[in-house]
């Protein structure tokens, strides 16, 4: 197969290749770098990986210089998207008997669980409970998303804790 119909690029950091759709991209003006978010800027561009870790390693890049303001717009997109990665991930495990959700399903099915995710808005007096069963228990546990984003792994309105009982799927959401 030749590469010519995919635009390839190169991250500066890692030097990872992969389409350019994959990247967050930076342009020079005046010495120093500025998020091109629409890819729009006709300099030549410079392209990062859409990570948490290659983020940081720019910012302490000694050659490329890009103001926090910059980085923080990138961090931003990289936060929303990583969130909707995660429940997509929990998305497609719907159907698979591997969730519980809800509090009391979780507290039901507590001794099966291997992982919770809680809403970040969840209610004081649910949180206490899921904390206490989940330390008793040494569960992990993790605050991500609203009550709203995590309903919509199950299409309802609100869910304010979803519970991970496959093993295998729970150590691969942990890492
Ligand atoms: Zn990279």
């Amino acid at each position: 197969m030749n590469n010519l119909s995919f635009p390839e690029r190169t991250c500066c950091i890692c030097k990872d290749k992969k389409d350019k759709k994959e990247f967050f991209r930076i342009v020079e003006k005046n010495g120093n770098y500025i998020f091109d978010n629409d890819q729009k800027e006709q300099s030549r561009g410079t392209y990062i990986c859409k990570t948490q870790e290659c983020l940081q390693k720019l910012s302490k890049h000694k050659k490329i210089k890009i103001s926090m303001e910059e980085l923080l717009k990138m961090a931003n997109l990289l936060k929303k998207h990583e969130k909707k990665d995660y429940l997509n991930i929990l998305k497609a495990m719907r159907n698979s008997q591997a969730l519980s959700f809800g509090i009391n399903m979780v507290l039901e099915d507590i001794q099966h669980i291997h992982f919770i995710v809680m809403a970040e808005d969840i209610g004081e007096k649910n949180d206490r409970k899921i904390v206490a069963k989940a330390k008793e228990l040494g569960i992990p546990y993790i605050y991500h998303g609203t009550k709203e984003q995590l309903g919509e792994v199950f299409s309802k309105d609100e869910i304010t804790v979803i519970a991970v009982k496959n093993k295998k799927i729970a150590r691969g959401l942990i890492n």
